[in-house]
């Protein structure tokens, strides 16, 4: 925790222009950075945040995994608009922010990409390895037999039982919610049919984690090993307020590494940050994606020459 004498978190907002940037710059030339992204890089395409700047869930409370398996009727309203609102995830293009990802991916900067988001739209920027902490919306498991399969098919099945809904809902359709769910209004929903598997008619599930479920713990435990082969913790925008974003943040801490936070709010790791970037990603990132995706990037040397560093980046010891 920071106390009087420390000089961290080194704090600054999009006042601070390019030093701002330059701040992250040179923990991007740290060594190997472990880049942990949340909804806020997704903002850009067009996927809104659960909280905003201030913190607030701006929606209705998302689905949990208990209402999902326990109440046909909340299943069928889920699937129903979510049925709706995937589409909108499916459609939404990377943004310069996955791309300054990917390219700092293929530049040989980073250790790992791991994601709180489900919408894949790293991978579609060409990052590869990208570990999906909460699942991906794009594909559907079975709860029973495991079976996993494209989302596309099931909204093709979806479409065939429910002749007429999706050109129904076209006029209702108003804002996409991060997990692919969107507001309807109940009725509208009411004689939606939903599908089970297959293979043995279990109960079908988007192959993401849900309110109330926790991360696989396989997933979990790789993701948070990349951290041990990491020189540097990136975080982008996210408010680290799910607990498993959070342990990233204090694993990075035990092991004294540098860690920047970039996210437009407060966050919950804001007193392990070396560095917190209060401003928007695109714009923290738009001369990082130059100064590391040209093929005359400069050295460490000459961006050490080029910049002034007000201090050293390895946190003092405790
Ligand atoms: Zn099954």
């Amino acid at each position: 925790m920071a106390c009087a004498a420390s000089p961290y978190p080194v704090r600054v907002n999009s006042d601070a222009g390019d030093h701002a940037v330059r701040l992250l710059g040179d923990v991007l030339d740290h060594g190997r950075v472990l880049i942990l992204s949340g909804a806020g890089i997704s903002t850009d395409s067009g996927i809104p945040d659960y909280r905003g700047a201030s913190g607030r869930t701006r929606h209705a409370a998302p689905m949990t995994y208990d209402r999902f398996v326990n109440s046909a009727a909340d299943r069928r309203r889920y699937w129903a608009r979510s049925h709706i609102g995937w589409e909108k995830i499916a459609s939404a293009k990377p943004n310069v922010s996955h791309d300054a990802v990917s390219r700092l991916q293929r530049a040989g900067r980073l250790s790992g990409v791991v994601t709180q988001n489900v919408d894949g739209l790293h991978t579609r920027a060409g990052t590869a390895d990208v570990i999906d902490l909460h699942g991906r919306l794009d594909t559907v498991a079975c709860l029973r037999c495991g079976t996993r399969r494209p989302r596309f098919e099931l909204a093709l099945r979806l479409d065939a039982v429910n002749p007429g809904f999706r050109e129904a809902m076209a006029a209702d359709v108003s804002v996409a919610r991060p997990d692919g769910d969107l507001a309807l209004p109940d009725d509208a929903t009411d004689g939606f049919r939903v599908i089970d598997c297959r293979r043995c008619g279990g109960m079908l599930k988007p192959d993401v984690v849900f309110f109330g479920e926790t991360v696989p713990g396989g997933r979990f435990r790789k993701a948070l090993g990349l951290v041990d082969r990491s020189d540097a913790l990136v975080v982008l925008g996210s408010s680290l307020t799910v607990g498993s974003g959070y342990r990233f943040v204090t694993a990075a801490a035990r092991r004294r590494i540098p860690i920047a936070i970039v996210n437009r709010g407060a966050t919950r790791g804001d007193r392990h940050a070396t560095i917190k970037l209060d401003m928007g990603l695109a714009e923290a990132l738009r001369l990082v994606r130059v100064r590391y995706t040209s093929r005359l990037a400069p050295s460490r040397r000459e961006s050490a020459a080029n910049v002034a560093r007000p201090m050293p980046l390895t946190p003092p010891k405790k």
